[in-house]
Parts: structure tokens; sequence; C-alpha cells
């Protein structure tokens, strides 16, 4: 290994390398990791054998109660934690298994095969029973080799990473009545996550309401749907982590939805927040207008307000479109609009960037689709013809889109205008390009323009139309 600089940065490096190397990219064992590493205040590799074992007795203390044990049926089933035979000692049960796990750490084992989640040699099981999904979620259960790679009895697992999935629940988060584990490609936002799930743990133990079975024990905002949820980890990480410094530009997140109960388990749902969107949320919680516009904007698009919610805020209990065609790649220029008073429902500079960052249009092609519009707007202003807008903007197919786009190239000459209203080339390779896809957008894009350039004439216009109407309404 290669170090260079001052001996202070080459001691950051090695630190940055520790930090790093412990983690593993399973989102299960990374959390267990950080739990650990949270609970204990230290590093995985500073970690005691008795600051283990203190830890996983507190762990235990927590996992049996009423809170806890139903929120883990769906996690490990059947498992010691919430085993319901009489005389069952599940105190007991649960130590012994952890503390075999804790003094197998670092040991070297006879294993034959490798745990599959780190590469390291795998861990035999005193009483030499195969790890299934009692003990580690969503794998198989031992009956059936089937489901499992190689037909074997159980997983290959380390003693390491079985010991951190025991503890991945404690930096988890409820949503949509599972809980859900949490990835993210800066293990800094993990850890602050995680510090908030520990804070609301804490704080629960203390009122004593873990005692009751209608409170979740794992960390809870009460997001009914895990794409709201997601983005609402979004909003606070780029809001509220950016000021303390730990995000940056490059983060994606993902929650993992699981469901391992017993009888008929849905699995895990994946639900991905990609850089490009994340970035794009970064852009709109930069600034109190964006934002202000942002939160507006989505209030506009929640699914029907159910009445056996009423006890939740709408934001936590319904579905948001937006959210939804942000996840699914599919395009919300079209929100950025309001034809009914002919405005924009977000500044044109964040629409220009959500074209580039998520829709991925290049700079230029946007610059060139913005200044035509610029020149309709000009062409428009002149001829006081504002129909032509409104046109353009109900313009449902291509044809009828292309014939707007003609008529105005008309108009725009009879003006007697210097220079073309677009070039060929621009016309063919910015405006409609050779597979046609996307033209929805540029119309869009252009009518969002015209909305913002031509305010004052369509906004003049929209009151004299409602005045037409009234006195239409006097008539009858
Ligand atoms: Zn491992």
């Amino acid at each position: 290994m290669n170090f260079s600089g001052s001996p202070i940065e080459i001691q950051q490096e090695v630190a940055d390398i520790q930090q790093n190397s412990r983690l593993t990219g399973d989102p299960f064992v990374d959390a267990g990791i950080t739990a650990i590493e949270l609970v204990t205040g230290k590093l995985w590799c500073e970690i005691t054998e008795p600051e283990f074992k203190k830890a996983a007795n507190d762990l235990v203390t927590l996992y049996l109660t009423p809170a806890w044990s139903k929120d883990l049926i769906s996690i490990f089933p059947n498992s010691t934690y919430i085993q319901t035979a009489r005389n069952y000692n599940k105190k007991e049960k649960s130590c012994e298994f952890l503390f075999d796990l804790i003094e197998g750490l670092g040991i070297s084992q006879k294993h034959s095969n490798n745990c599959i989640f780190c590469g390291a040699k795998a861990f035999n099981r005193k009483d030499n029973s195969a790890f299934v999904k009692t003990q580690i979620p969503l794998v198989g259960s031992s009956s059936f080799t089937n489901f499992f790679p190689s037909f074997q009895n159980g997983i290959s697992i380390c003693a390491r990473c079985a010991l951190a999935f025991q503890f991945a629940p404690l930096v988890s988060y409820r949503a949509g009545g599972k809980p859900c584990v949490i990835s993210c490609n800066n293990p800094e936002i993990l850890k602050e996550l995680g510090r908030e799930a520990l804070h609301y743990i804490n704080e629960q133990r203390v009122l004593g309401v873990y005692q009751s079975k209608e409170i979740s024990g794992i960390y809870d905002e009460k997001f009914r749907s895990p794409q709201n949820a997601l983005f609402h980890l979004a909003y606070k990480i780029t809001r509220s982590y950016r000021n303390k410094g730990i995000a940056g530009e490059n983060e994606e997140i993902t929650i993992y939805h699981v469901d391992n109960y017993n009888q008929n388990p849905k699995g895990v749902s994946i639900y991905n927040l990609p850089n490009s969107v994340f970035r794009f949320v970064a852009l709109v919680m930069s600034s109190p207008e964006y934002r202000e516009s942002w939160f507006r904007l989505l209030a506009r698009h929640y699914t029907k307000f159910k009445k056996e919610s009423d006890d939740l805020p709408f934001w936590k209990a319904s579905l948001n479109l937006i959210h939804n065609q942000l996840l699914n790649n599919q395009s919300i220029l079209w929100a950025f609009r309001d034809d009914e008073t002919r405005t924009l429902t977000i500044p044109f500079v964040v629409i220009e960037r959500y074209m580039g960052l998520v829709r991925g249009m290049n700079k230029q092609r946007i610059e060139k689709i913005k200044n035509l519009a610029d020149r309709i707007a000009e062409c428009i202003e002149k001829s006081g013809d504002k129909k032509r807008v409104m046109a353009l903007q109900s313009a449902k197919d291509l044809v009828s889109f292309r014939n707007q786009l003609r008529l105005i190239l008309r108009d725009w000459q009879k003006q007697g205008q210097s220079g073309p209203l677009t070039s060929f080339d621009d016309y063919i390779e910015v405006v409609i390009p050779g597979d046609y896809t996307g033209w929805t957008e540029v119309r869009d894009l252009i009518v969002i323009r015209l909305y913002e350039k031509l305010h004052h004439m369509l906004a003049r216009e929209s009151a004299s139309d409602e005045q037409d109407e009234t006195k239409e309404g006097d008539d009858t």
C-alpha cells in the first residue's frame, strides 16, 4: 500500500481505509456493523469481547419487549427472540446464540466454505446447526435446500456478518408497515440516520412505551408509503445533513422494504433514489424559494386522502404522483406548468436543471429549445395572437405540434423578423430529433418558457376570460 502526503494526511488515509474496509456492501451487514459501533461508541476493530457481550445482552433485553417482538416476527421469524413455547427461556437462548458468535470473532475457522457476504471463512455454530431465515432474513429455511446456493443446508456466513445481522434492526426504519433497511454509498449518512434511530429507541425506552404492542420498536416516523419515506430521508439529508457537512453531491439512497414473515412473505421490495434525483432534490432544497415552490407543487399531487388516515398528515398517509414518477424514471415536466393560471409552478432555472440532471438532456439542447421559445414569445408578443400558446399547449400528437410550429414560422416570416425562427439543422436535431422521442418534453419546455416570458399578456387574458365567463353567467 502506498501512502503519500504529510503524516497527518497519512493518518487520515489509514483511518479512512479502516473505517470503510469493515463494511461489506451488503445493506444488512453494513447496517448491523454501524449499529454495533454506535452502541459501543467504538470502531469494530477496537471493540473488546466484554463490550460485544454487553451490547448483545442489552440487545436481547430490548428485543424481548412486546413492541420489538411484534416487529421481529417479520425479520427473524421463529427465532429465539420471539419463541412462544412454554418454559422457553428466550433471554438465555438468545444470549447463548449471540455469545457463540462473539466468541467466534477473529478465530480462524476450519469451515470449508466462505462467507457469502464478505469472503472470510464461514462460521460453525457450537451446536453445528445451519444458518437459515430464522437468523439471516430473506434466505431459505433448512428443510428446503433448493432455496440455497448449491443445494446446501443453510447459508455460509462468518461470525462477524451473522452477528451484524442481529443488530441491523436497531438502525432500521419503519415505512409501509414493515421494517426497512436503508443503504447509502456514504457511510457517514448511515451513521447519522443510525444515531437518529437510536435516539428514538432510547426515548421510547425511557417513556416505557415498549411494553405495548401498539407501538413500533423500530424507528418510525409513520410513513405509510416507502416512496414518500425515501424522499423524506432525501429532503432531510440534503437539508440538515448537508448543513452539518455530512452529505455531499454523489449520494444515492436505497430502501429495502423487508417482509420475511413465515407465511406468504412478500420478500424484499427495493426503492432506489438514484444520484440524478438526489442531486435534483439537493437543488430544490438549497433555497427557501425553491423549497416552498417544491412543497406547494407536491401538495397538489397526493392521492385522495383516506378517511381512516385522519390521525396522520396527508404527506405521510397518501401516495404522491410526483415522487412515484421520479422513482419510475418518468418525466414530471408536465407538473411544472399550471395551465389554469398559465404560470410556472417552480422557477425556470430549476426546470432547466431538472432537464439536465434527471432527464439527461444536454445543456446545448436545453439552451437551443429555450432560445426558440424566446423567439416564439417575441413573435406572439408582436402579433398579439395569444391563442398560439394555447394551441401549442394542447397539441396532443406530433403532427399537430409540428403544424403549430409551422404556423408560428409563417407569422415570424410575415412580421419580417431578422434571421430565421430556427435553423433547419436545429429543427431536425434539437427540436424534433430523428426518432421523435421526447417531443412532448420539447413541447412542455416551450410552453413553460412561454408562460414565463408572456406572463403579463397571458395573465391579462386569463382575467378577461374570467370576466367573459361571468358576463355569460349574467346573461343566462
Ligand atoms: Zn462475513
